[in-house]
């Protein structure tokens, strides 16, 4: 069947859609700072803070400005760097891997559980012995929340400890999911989130923070944020880094955050179509009990070598794919050279050739669902 051309087409997130909702909020709030002008750690930034806290239950929320820098922060406040090693999954987007490389630091790869994409809290072990035997001090591991679920932190919690890791974990994709009821943000040491756009809770631009109970931790961040300030910002009693949220974005996100939990729901109703839908023709993801995602991704798996067909079929129909991810860190140009945790990456390799991402959004609505999934049942039956 042809797309028939008065259908809309279909985005794969659709920002257009969130903007319309909250334009009137966003843009007084925007223009309340364009007439303040604190445009660098304003009123707003300090409230954000203290909301974000309150709706993720940490008692320290340290804003930055990117996901990236929110994983770095935690890694310099904890003087990890050269000689060290941080063990994290293979399968997920390149910044986890990358912040360990920026402190000087080896990263070195584990594997994931193909049910649920993330990291296999059992290679933790086996990573740390790869580690020492590469000559490393292994000092923290950083599981990712990935596609937006939340990662087994029980078991990893139970490793870290076996082996004097810190846990950092990587809430990019995540935040907002719950583990054993309890939301994501007091898991770990620390917890990093990232506010890119297309991010369950996104900015307009680059945003990030980090999120523990350590106030000594938390105070360290801070310092690091601002080119390591002392006690006035031309005391400087560290190496920092310029790692702020501009104000502008605090008042974007404070709005955001308030429509956040109804657009978790939005999400889970979308992807609950999804799986009543397609779990008879295709692997949908699972959600183990007890835990939530917030469906930063939508990710199906495919009998390797039907991919690219599939995605052209879709594609055809007027349907819009991604493929997250396509290359396990292990095996890209930049990472190839570090270690690979004992017990090896088969996981990762597999679902690099199986996985592929369906559009979604919290206005994803049921007509514009009803097309894809009609598509995917297409091209599968093909
Ligand atoms: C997006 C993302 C990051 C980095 O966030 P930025 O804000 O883009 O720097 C880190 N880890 C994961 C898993 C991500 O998805």
């Amino acid at each position: 069947m042809n797309v028939r051309p008065e259908l809309p087409p279909i985005p794969f997130i659709d920002l257009a859609a969130q903007r319309r909702r909250l334009k009137p909020a966003v843009d007084v709030a925007v223009a309340k700072v364009l007439d303040h002008c604190q445009f660098v750690m304003g009123p707003e930034v300090r409230a954000f803070e203290a909301e974000l806290a309150a709706f993720c239950g940490a008692k320290h929320v340290v804003t930055c400005a990117s996901g990236t820098d929110a994983l770095v922060l935690p890694l310099r406040a904890f003087g990890i760097g050269p000689g060290d090693a941080v063990i994290c999954p293979s399968f997920t987007f390149c910044a986890t891997a990358e912040v360990a490389v920026l402190v000087g630091a080896t990263p070195v790869f584990v594997d994931v559980d193909p049910a649920t994409f993330n990291i296999d809290a059992r290679g933790i072990a086996g990573a740390v012995e790869a580690a020492k035997a590469a000559g490393l001090t292994p000092k923290a591991v950083i599981p990712v929340d990935l596609f937006g679920l939340a990662a087994d932190h029980g078991a990893i919690a139970a490793a870290a400890a076996a082996h004097g890791l810190k846990i950092i974990d990587d809430a990019a994709q995540g935040f907002g999911a719950i583990y054993n009821n309890r939301r994501i943000g007091t898991f770990g040491h620390v917890t990093s989130t990232s506010f890119f756009p297309a991010k369950p809770l996104g900015c307009y631009g680059d945003g990030g923070a980090v999120m523990t109970d350590d106030a000594e931790i938390a105070d360290l961040m801070r310092s690091i944020r601002v080119h390591g300030s002392g006690s006035d910002r031309y005391d400087n009693v560290r190496i920092g880094l310029a790692s702020r949220l501009d104000t502008i974005q605090a008042a974007v996100l404070i709005e955001k955050l308030k429509i956040f939990p109804d657009e978790i729901e939005a999400r889970n109703r979308v992807a609950r179509r999804y799986a009543e839908a397609l779990g008879d023709v295709t692997v949908v993801p699972t959600v183990p009990s007890g835990s939530t995602s917030v469906w930063a991704q939508y990710t199906i798996r495919l009998k390797a070598g039907t991919r690219d067909a599939f995605a052209a079929a879709l594609k055809a129909d007027g349907v819009p794919t991604a493929i997250y991810y396509p290359i396990p860190l292990h095996k890209q140009q930049a990472y190839k050279q570090f270690p690979v945790g004992k017990g090896g990456v088969a996981n990762s390799e597999k679902l690099a050739a199986e996985v592929i991402s369906l559009p979604m959004h919290p206005y994803l609505d049921e007509p514009m669902q009803g097309r894809i999934i009609d598509s995917v049942r297409r091209a599968l039956k093909q």
